[in-house]
């Protein structure tokens, strides 16, 4: 037998002798850990997507809350879980920061997870209790420079995007203000609707319906243009704070050693979902949209990933903020 036969030989065994579940997957519940609280924006996105990826996979796809310091015990949840494609991590770009971020990680963003692909991206906006006394941008940025030591600044740890965000405001403000961590920004939202902390800067996803309903205030956005849906905010680049551009971009991952195959299937699912018109009139309503079909892939959210842990470890190097 030639050399060439004998190979189409092996490869065509080793296809036929794929695991058979690659057919017939998933075959019983799949886990969407989520590595901040319930009701915070991550939990958002995850559960319309896990509703419309349910009915797609034929099988129910549950929303798993796995939460603390700020979003890598979740992460390391999934890095530590069965490869066999019944776990997968839901997370935004703290997996990329928190690589720095953290010097003694329990797990390699790199290289403990395969991928599924990236999701959505979320503006971000900067907010404050509804009684906080500035009417505008430029009255809080005076407000906050004289008032900073006696202001209270909630996140959700470090790791997460309002701890990125706020950190980002202080230093383009050049001024220290109290940080109140919470295991996300579901609780936070709480006690800033209570008024037991000043200011927030959080995702649309879970400041669009606060904002809308007078519950809170908003000041700026943090994206480049400012938002159809709140044309009147400025950004926070327009308003003196040319640090201040952050879109949340979110991946989904699954355990490394998890088959390709059922990272495809995933991927292919995660598409139905972001094309889904429930999905995109409900993120659209929350000042996000999906990713395009293409940046759903396992490649796509590599690539992601890889660039943005090197586009971030100068940033937070020259911020000197580690949490270890
Ligand atoms: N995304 C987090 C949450 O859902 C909050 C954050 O990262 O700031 O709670």
């Amino acid at each position: 037998m030639s050399i060439s036969k004998l190979l189409g030989a092996v490869c065509a065994v080793s296809i036929l002798a794929a695991p058979a579940f690659a057919q017939d997957y998933p075959t019983r519940t799949v886990r969407m850990v989520v590595p901040f609280s319930a009701g915070g924006p991550t939990d958002t996105v995850a559960r319309l997507l896990a509703e419309r990826m349910s009915a797609d996979l034929g099988q129910q796809v549950i929303v798993e809350n796995v939460t603390g310091a700020g979003g890598t015990l979740g992460a390391d949840n999934v890095a530590r879980a069965e490869p066999d494609g019944y776990t997968m991590l839901l997370h935004h770009m703290g997996m990329a920061t928190s690589a720095t971020l953290y010097r003694q990680l329990p797990y390699d963003p790199l290289n403990s997870f395969e991928y599924v692909g990236e999701v959505v991206d979320v503006p971000m906006m900067i907010t404050a209790r509804k009684e906080f006394e500035p009417t505008d941008m430029a009255s809080f940025i005076d407000y906050v420079k004289t008032n900073a030591d006696s202001l209270t600044l909630a996140n959700a740890g470090i790791g997460a995007v309002s701890q990125l965000c706020g950190m980002l405001l202080m230093h383009s403000l050049d001024t220290e203000l109290v940080t109140v961590p919470y295991k996300g920004t579901g609780p936070a939202m709480t006690d800033l609707l209570g008024g037991q902390v000043d200011i927030l800067c959080d995702q649309t996803t879970n400041t669009t319906q606060q904002v809308q309903g007078g519950t809170i205030k908003a000041y700026a956005v943090t994206t480049g243009e400012r938002l159809e849906l709140f044309p009147d905010m400025p950004t926070a680049i327009e308003s003196g704070l040319p640090d201040m551009e952050l879109a949340v971009w979110h991946g989904i991952y699954t355990p490394k050693g998890t088959p390709a195959e059922i990272n495809q299937r995933l991927s292919e699912s995660l598409q139905i979902a972001l094309a889904d018109e429930g999905v995109v009139s409900a993120l659209a309503d929350l000042g996000s949209e999906p990713v395009a079909a293409e940046k759903a892939t396992p490649d796509a959210l590599k690539t992601k990933l890889e660039s943005e842990i090197s586009r971030w470890k100068p940033i937070i190097e020259a911020a000197g903020v580690y949490a270890d």
